[in-house]
């Protein structure tokens, strides 16, 4: 079978490798579809410091049950996690599941760009595999785990009820978050983004107002107008530029929220003015991946109608030319999201 993986630095391959076979409570799926993320490009560009497995959006038809896994039948429809947290430690006992240290140590075999791939007994057990309800199709079900992440994040740092909120950064990730936040109830989202292509695509989902951040005073002018000058609740920085987090801090009401979403630059530090987060309580929170439960709360949102995502997949490109979807995934001005898709589509 084929599978897609990085060859160093600003080079990822599609090789052949054998089929994987399902030992005792082991789950082999085959690929519909993939999402690529911002992390897999981060990835390939070497800025992520973590292991070098690719593709952890995947979609597809269970193959293979491995002995002793109940609730599946072969032939069904299901997102995988590739992640799962021990629920047994310290740190999950206090909710904060997604900085278990088991938890990015789990993962699926090869990865989420291979036409077959073998989820562990680990994440079968901790319930990594999700039946799509069949109103939920492909597209929508490669998306579930970066919104799975938005609602993590609110989860987090705690949604105030008809909350202002800007996005900064509208690729894939930054609109379904900011989807997501209307979807739950927020009174007025904005969002700046330089692609216009993105900026649209943000639109079409409520979004309230969208700026060019290159224009000076912009994203200011649009968040004073929403909350005559006091700032927004919530500001949400999905991008990874530390610039960015900075002019954040200062967007947000006294006693906001700022929320560390898109993976930092490796390296990048915080110049802040610090005096000014202490004396207006900004609060810094970071956030990072998600868990079953909060997959599963999105996956129900999407199946009853209440958050679209389906149409922020823009081009479907083929396991075999994996190299031309990281291509397009990185051209904000052609792409918003990319799904590559595998024998099961
Ligand atoms: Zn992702
Ligand atoms: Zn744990």
């Amino acid at each position: 079978m084929k599978f897609g993986h990085l060859a160093g630095p600003g080079q990822v391959l599609v090789t052949d490798r054998p089929e994987p076979t399902a030992g005792p409570g082991e789950v082999i799926v085959s690929l519909a579809a993939c999402g690529v993320c911002g992390t897999d490009l981060e990835k390939l560009r070497g800025n992520y410091r973590t292991v070098g497995v690719i593709g952890h959006e995947p979609v597809g038809r269970v193959t293979q049950l491995g002995e002793g896994v109940p609730e599946l039948a072969l032939g069904d429809r299901v997102f995988v996690h590739h992640h799962v947290p021990c629920y047994a430690c310290p740190v999950c006992a206090r909710g904060d599941y997604t900085f278990c240290a088991r938890y990015s140590q789990t993962n699926l075999d090869p990865g989420g760009f291979a036409e077959s791939f073998r989820v562990p007994a680990e994440n079968v057990g901790r319930k990594a595999i999700l039946p799509l309800a069949a109103n939920v199709d492909w597209e929508s079900g490669t998306l579930l785990e970066p919104a799975g992440c938005a609602l993590t994040a609110l989860r987090r740092l705690g949604l105030p009820e008809q909350a202002t909120a800007f996005v900064l950064g509208l690729g894939p990730v930054g609109i379904l978050y900011a989807r997501l936040l209307r979807s739950l109830g927020a009174k007025w989202v904005g969002g700046s983004e330089v692609a216009p292509l993105r900026r649209r695509a943000a639109e079409r989902g409520g979004i309230s107002t969208t700026v060019d951040p290159r224009e000076v005073g912009a994203v200011r002018a649009a968040i004073d107008h929403a909350t005559d000058g006091r700032g927004v609740d919530l500001a949400v920085v999905a991008t990874g530029h530390p610039d960015v987090l900075r002019d954040a801090t200062t967007f947000v009401r006294r006693g906001g929220t700022v929320n560390l979403f898109g993976l930092p630059e490796a390296g990048s530090r915080l110049d802040a003015d610090l005096q000014d987060l202490y004396l207006r309580g900004v609060r810094l929170v970071p956030s990072y991946a998600t868990t079953e439960p909060d997959i599963a709360e999105v996956h129900r949102r999407v199946a009853s109608g209440t958050l679209t995502i389906s149409d922020l997949v823009s081009h479907r490109i083929p396991l075999e030319r994996l190299e031309e979807a990281f291509r397009l995934a990185g051209q904000p001005d052609v792409a918003v999201k990319v799904a590559v898709t595998g024998p099961a589509f």
